[in-house]
């Protein structure tokens, strides 16, 4: 089945309409301080992916002017910098990566701070020895991030709310990923959180039970393909993850259902990475509910949602399941992993 223009047409401009809500929101001081380092990366790897040359060129432009107000908000890493703090540096270089953009002498820098910090410290485990915890804490609204088996905030006493294994391996892949392509290490490899794949399968039936474990397991499979594929550049083969294919494929119905936008972009440009077409009947139900589901502000998911990371994040991963993107052909960001997944899949 072929577009017709004015289908294009509607799609560029509701992608252009998303782009502009969250660098709306990135030029707030709310939007720009607690989450500047994530936009720039969303505006990044957009301009470095898409196949669409205005949305490259928009994209990308909006990158350059949020990382250039990020260097002036940051213009040294501090000595006393936090795990997180470290971290965003290391994300703003992952993204200016992407658009062609190296500084040598701060990333070495930056090999020299993350040094102070163990894999527990940014991983909030080591995955050189242990499987992704299910014993960490969310960091609680007053602000401490509590130690591993708290239930209760030291600080405050507030309950605390425990992350979900897949949530704890999916920032462990995420961080270990953008670090490496980087030349960051620290101590654990992205291998070495990797290879805990089997210790998190199988993947959740349904949501009868429990839906954010169901969206957190997704999550952590949409994190597999994003790494595996450095985030919307290559095209990966589904027999390289059989289970993780059928698992994507299986949940796009029930996030229509569930109003899902935010898992829906992920499982939308997941499931194109493995070479659905736009004319799949998956493809076309999401798009459809993404194209009809669009807020006035451009934005999607719930316009009263006050955690500004969720509206921008939820804005973002519609763009991504809606855009097109520019495959630099089918392969894996790591050769490596070949033989391990050849090897599970018995
Ligand atoms: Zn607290």
């Amino acid at each position: 089945m072929t577009k017709s223009p004015d289908q294009i047409a509607s799609k560029e401009k509701s992608i252009k309409r998303g782009l502009d809500f969250i660098y709306r929101l990135a030029g707030t001081s709310d939007g720009f301080d607690n989450y500047g380092s994530l936009l720039i990366c969303c505006f990044a790897l957009v301009g470095a992916t898409s196949r669409d040359a205005s949305v490259r060129q928009l994209a990308r432009s909006r990158a350059q002017k949020l990382a250039q107000r990020w260097s002036r908000l940051h213009p040294l890493l501090p000595p006393d910098a936090s795990p997180d703090l470290v971290l965003n540096f290391v994300l703003v270089r992952y993204a200016l990566s992407r658009l062609g953009s190296r500084d040598v002498a701060l990333n070495a820098e930056i090999r020299t701070a993350i040094k102070r910090f163990s894999a527990q410290d940014l991983l909030g485990f080591d995955p050189v020895i242990e499987p992704p915890a299910n014993d960490l804490s969310y960091r609680c609204d007053c602000g401490l991030k509590n130690q591993r088996g708290r239930t209760f905030c030291k600080q405050c006493r507030r309950r605390l709310q425990i992350q979900s294994r897949y949530s704890v391996w999916m920032g462990a892949l995420a961080k270990t990923h953008v670090s490496e392509r980087c030349g960051i290490h620290f101590g654990a490899r992205y291998l070495d959180v990797f290879k805990w794949l089997p210790a998190v399968r199988p993947y959740p039936l349904g949501a009868d039970e429990n839906v954010e474990y169901l969206r957190d397991a997704i999550y952590a499979v949409t994190h597999i393909v994003y790494t595996l594929n450095d985030y919307g550049t290559y095209r990966l083969r589904p027999g390289w993850l059989p289970r993780e294919f059928a698992f994507l494929k299986a949940n796009v119905a029930p996030a229509c259902e569930r109003k899902d936008a935010e898992l829906l972009g992920e499982l939308l440009d997941s499931l194109r990475a493995f070479g659905l077409r736009a004319s799949h009947p998956l493809i076309m139900r999401g798009t459809r509910y993404l194209l009809a589901e669009q807020n006035e502000d451009g934005s999607w998911g719930d316009p009263d949602e006050e955690n500004i990371r969720t509206r921008c994040h939820t804005t973002w991963t519609a763009i991504d399941g809606l855009r097109s993107y520019a495959w630099r052909g089918q392969r894996l960001s790591r050769p490596e992993v070949k033989s391990m997944l050849k090897q599970w899949a018995r």
